[in-house]
Formats: structure tokens, C-alpha cells, sequence
């Protein structure tokens, strides 16, 4: 009984598979564009355990233009009105003058800058497969649905029948067929953000032509499927699975099933191997229930070697968030009911992960991201982020107070998949306290008054949120 499993990441999410297959087997990892294999002088490498990758090879691949300066040692890659631009040795990048950091500095190897196979993914919009197999990575460009049948070709005989596409609850889709089928590779479309499998050589028991539809509602990965004999010449059928966004699947082929198993994309497993039991998330209740003592989690956002936006009057972001964040934490050291834990108190860069644990670890009751924000000259006001259901209400609470304290534009409370407040389990927000870009916000938030405020407000926000007097 033949059995596999493959997966297939939505967005670039890991690149440190590599790590593994680099040090056990010795074995070079191929790199594909749109499903062309992309030579190079300089293979992918690991560096401190990353994926890096030539940048030129896979900008030129785009069709992107790439310059080199080598008396700086930088880089910019220009698509459209887009400018990326990266330094040797320097692990921020300038992507559209906003710094993104890397997960390792530009490296040169063999004449090219190397560069995280992660930033790349995320920042030239690319989907990213890994064949364990193979050992290979696959990046695609969003490409959009055929509409034209495939062309005639010689009438073939189909080599498998579908008998039957089921929704099994519990985001899991199955496909029965007879005979022999396999799926093209998927194509990952947006508007609607879905997944498209096509089977040629392949037809329907019952289903003569048309469509087909599965309404799914009781998923949150998955929202429609829906199933058509695409095209007759050769026989193909098509299966469209529309998606959440950051949704990940786990594919389990076994003789004459199909099936599509739906997940969070941070709940795909590493180890393709590995059978699938996603961890069940419990979410709390919402209020809190009363404690003795609470303890909440503040996270000064960026730090160290990541200043977050700049500000107009030079200033880092990451100044304005410690400074709120310690005169918050002068209000909570005199709170009895409330004991509060700082994911840094001075000029440190803890990654994103590292707060996520240290949150988890605590089993906070709640945890406040603080940051401001970058854009347009023009662009101004406080917004409250939060993800998870059961961070509604505190996000509520949190941007009443925000507004009351900044006394600038109201830009509500919205939702956001930031992985801080995306992967704690308990209540998070992330604030933006204003626009580093735009005069009139950026004099607020260095002003000591308005962050002697905010800290206030913020802090009182809490208390009302958890109940405390
Ligand atoms: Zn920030």
C-alpha cells in the first residue's frame, strides 16, 4: 500500500528545513521559479541555520530589476514601484524605505549576495513548496486560474473515475476514485484565496458535466469546495478549495483516496513524515475570571538591532515604544493585583518567538504589544490590533483608552494576523499609537506629557479589562 504525505506551505513561513537535509545528507537543494530549475554560482546555503539564496538569480528570474554597487556592497531590486534595497553584512533591509529585518545579514558568496529564502518569499509576494523528496524548493508567482480548457489532445481514456468528494467535518476533504490519479501541481489563486487541484486522465462516476459545490460552514480554514469535470479532451477533472488566509493543508494520498486536511499555517507539521494532530487550542473565557493575582505581558515592540519605523524627526520607533512601556511599568510595579512582565526593559532585540514563549510560558492573562506607525505624510491616528476571538474584548477596552490618551484620529480596532498576537493563546493586542510619518502624531508621541498618558490610559485599560480596582 503505497501512502505519502506531502505539505505545502500558503505563504513562506520555514526555510530552516534545510538545515537538516543540509548536514545529514550533503545533499545541494535545488531552487525552482515557476517550476524552472534557477542555476547560480552560489548554491542555497545555511547560515546560522537560515535558508539563503542568491537574490540576483531569483530577481532576474522575476523579471525584477536588480543593481550591484560593489564599492557599498548594496543591492536594490526595483519591480514596478517597489524598491527593495540591502547592504553586505547588514541584516535590515529597506523595502520601500521602511526597514524590514532578516533573518541573517546578506551574506556574498561566489560573487552573489545571498539573502533569507524567508524575506525573499515574503517580500516578492512568492508561495513557497518544499518537496522533502526531492529536496527541493518550489517558489511560485500568484498566478491566476486557466479559464480555457487545456488544449485538445488525442482522446485518452481516463485512467481514474471519482466516485465521490466528500466534506468530512473537521476541515478534511476526501476524493474517492478508482484506478489510477494524480493531481497537477496546485495553483494558489487570490480573490478568493484558494487552492486549485486538476486530475487530467481523469473523470466522474456520476457527475457528467457541470458543477458541483460544498458549502462548508463549520470550518475556519476552509470555506467552499467546489468540483468540476474541467475539460473532456483529456478527461480532467478540477478540484477549487477556497481558503482562510494563512491556512496551511497536510495531503494524504492512500489507494484510491485523496484527502486534503485543513490547518492554521503554523500548525503544518516540519517533518512531512509526521502524522497530523493539530494541538487543541483552548481559548479562556472572556472576561477573565477573577484572580488573586494577574499577570500580564508588556512588549515594547522591535529593540536592539531592530528600530522599527523611523520617525520624521529621526527618532526610532523602537524609543517611543520602551518609553511608553516603562512608564507603564512605574504605574503596574504599584498594583498589588497585577503582576506585570516586560519582554525587554532596555534596548534589546528579543525575536518574535522568544516573545510569543515567554508569554506562553508565563500563561499570561493578557499581553499588549506597543508600537507606532509608518506611512504616508498624510496618514495619521491610533489603531488597536488584535487576531484571536477571545482578544476582542480587551481590544476594546485598550483602544478606548488609546484614543482618550492620544487625542488623535480614530482608526478603530481591526484585525490582524501578527504573530505575536496570532500565536499567544491568550488575550493580545498590538497598538500603533500614532504615525512616526505625519507631523502633527509624531509630536505627540515623543512628547513626554501624551506618553505619561498613554501609559496611564493603557494601565487603566487593563485594570478595567481584568476587573481590578
Ligand atoms: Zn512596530
Amino acid at each position: 500500500m503505497k501512502r505519502f504525505v506531502s505539505m505545502l506551505l500558503f505563504m513562506s513561513l520555514f526555510f530552516t528545513m534545510f538545515a537538516t537535509v543540509g548536514q545529514a545528507a550533503e545533499v545541494v537543494p535545488k531552487l525552482f521559479l515557476n517550476g524552472k530549475l534557477l542555476t547560480s554560482a552560489a548554491n542555497p546555503q545555511i547560515i546560522d541555520k537560515f535558508t539563503v539564496v542568491p537574490v540576483r538569480t531569483i530577481s532576474e528570474g522575476l523579471g525584477y530589476q536588480i543593481q550591484w554597487d560593489n564599492t557599498s556592497k548594496a543591492a536594490t531590486v526595483t519591480h514596478g514601484t517597489n524598491v527593495i534595497k540591502l547592504k553586505y553584512n547588514d541584516k535590515t533591509a529597506l523595502v520601500n524605505d521602511k526597514t524590514v529585518l532578516m533573518d541573517t545579514s546578506v551574506a556574498i558568496i561566489k560573487g552573489n549576495a545571498l539573502v533569507p529564502l524567508r524575506f525573499i518569499g515574503e517580500q516578492f509576494g512568492l508561495d513557497v513548496e518544499w518537496n522533502n523528496t526531492a529536496k527541493e524548493v518550489h517558489m511560485y508567482e500568484h498566478l491566476s486560474e486557466p479559464v480555457d480548457p487545456i488544449e485538445p489532445a488525442e482522446p485518452v481514456v481516463p485512467t481514474a473515475l471519482v466516485t465521490d468528494v466528500a466534506y468530512n467535518g473537521d476541515s478534511t476533504l476526501t476524493m474517492s476514485y478508482e484506478g489510477t490519479m494524480k493531481a497537477n501541481k496546485p495553483l494558489l489563486l487570490d480573490n478568493p484565496k484558494r487552492v486549485v487541484f486538476d486530475f487530467p486522465n481523469t473523470g466522474f462516476i456520476t457527475l457528467v458535466n457541470g458543477q458541483a459545490v460544498i458549502d462548508v460552514t463549520d470550518s475556519t480554514y476552509l470555506q467552499k469546495v467546489r468540483y468540476s469535470l474541467f475539460s473532456n479532451t483529456p478527461s480532467t477533472v478540477r478540484l477549487v478549495i477556497e481558503i482562510s488566509n494563512d491556512t496551511g493543508y497536510v495531503l494524504t494520498e492512500d489507494v484510491g483516496t485523496f484527502q486534503l486536511k485543513f490547518m492554521a499555517l503554523t500548525d503544518v507539521p516540519v517533518d512531512p513524515t509526521i502524522p497530523v494532530e493539530p494541538p487543541v487550542v483552548v481559548i479562556p473565557t472572556d472576561p477573565p475570571p477573577s484572580k488573586d493575582v494577574f499577570n500580564i505581558v508588556i512588549d515594547p515592540g522591535h529593540g536592539g538591532t531592530d528600530p522599527g519605523a523611523s520617525s520624521i524627526t529621526n527618532k526610532w520607533e523602537k524609543e517611543f515604544n520602551l518609553s511608553v512601556a516603562l512608564k507603564m511599568k512605574a504605574l503596574l510595579d504599584k498594583e498589588t493585583k497585577i503582576k506585570a512582565h516586560f519582554t525587554r526593559t532596555g534596548d534589546t532585540y528579543p525575536s518574535l518567538d522568544d516573545r510569543v514563549k515567554f508569554a506562553e510560558n508565563l500563561k499570561a492573562d493578557l499581553f499588549i504589544s506597543i508600537h507606532a506607525n509608518k506611512g504616508p505624510a498624510t496618514a495619521t491616528g491610533a489603531e488597536t490590533y488584535y487576531y484571536k476571538d477571545n482578544s476582542k474584548a480587551l481590544a476594546a477596552v485598550i483602544h478606548k483608552r488609546l484614543i482618550a490618551a492620544t487625542k488623535i484620529k480614530d482608526r478603530g480596532v481591526k484585525k490582524e494576523a501578527y504573530k505575536v498576537i496570532k500565536q499567544t493563546t491568550m488575550p493580545a493586542v498590538l497598538i500603533e499609537a500614532g504615525f512616526l510619518s505625519n507631523t502633527n502624531d509624531v509630536k505627540m508621541l515623543y512628547d513626554d506629557a501624551a506618553q505619561n498618558r498613554i501609559a496611564a490610559e493603557l494601565v487603566a485599560g487593563i485594570k478595567e479589562y481584568l476587573k481590578v480596582k
